[in-house]
């Protein structure tokens, strides 16, 4: 009888360590794999490719061609925070999964849509265009105008951004 392939897995440690440095990323190492954050994520009873679990384990695999990678699950957590109150580790996955779309958008491999919210808000102070339309309807409804926001002040909190001229 052939003999089976032994099979052998190798975890990338420095995109771990890269995570690690991320606010709320290092806890993905505290996850041991029970499953409980899965039973109440809405997220993952409507779409079988998330699973908040399975994000984890490739965070400790390290795998960023699957958590960085265009077809990345990431982008489907709805931030409900139901996975942060489940979580007998203090994994937080959901601020693992917020630090895993910091460090896509750090190396511009988050989605053309967010990454555009993210110019916007860096341009406007919000994530959505401010248009004439929108400004009108405002008024309509008796609603301040948008756009009077302090985005020079915002800049100096965000430490790469604050450095752009
Ligand atoms: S993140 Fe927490 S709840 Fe989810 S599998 Fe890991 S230890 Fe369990
Ligand atoms: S925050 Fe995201 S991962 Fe956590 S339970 Fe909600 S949808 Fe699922």
């Amino acid at each position: 009888m052939p003999q089976e392939k032994e099979k052998h897995v190798t975890i990338d440690f420095a995109f771990r360590r890269e995570l690690d440095q991320i606010i709320g990323g290092d806890h993905h190492n505290y996850c041991y794999q029970c499953g409980a954050c899965v039973a109440q994520c809405p997220a993952a009873q409507y779409s079988e490719s998330f699973n908040p679990r399975s994000i984890l384990l490739d965070a400790l695999l390290g795998r960023a061609d699957v958590l960085l990678g265009p077809d990345s699950p990431i982008w489907l957590c709805t931030n409900c925070y139901s996975c942060y109150e489940r979580c007998p580790q203090d994994v937080r996955p959901i601020e693992v999964i917020i630090a895993l779309k910091n460090l896509a958008s750090n190396r511009d491999a988050a989605p053309s849509d967010v990454a555009t919210m993210t110019e916007n808000i860096l341009k406007t102070g919000v994530s959505g265009l401010i248009t004439p339309a929108v400004q009108r309807i405002r008024e309509s409804l008796g609603l301040k105008p948008l756009g009077d926001y302090p985005v020079d002040e915002m800049l100096k909190i965000l430490p790469d951004e604050g450095k752009q001229p």
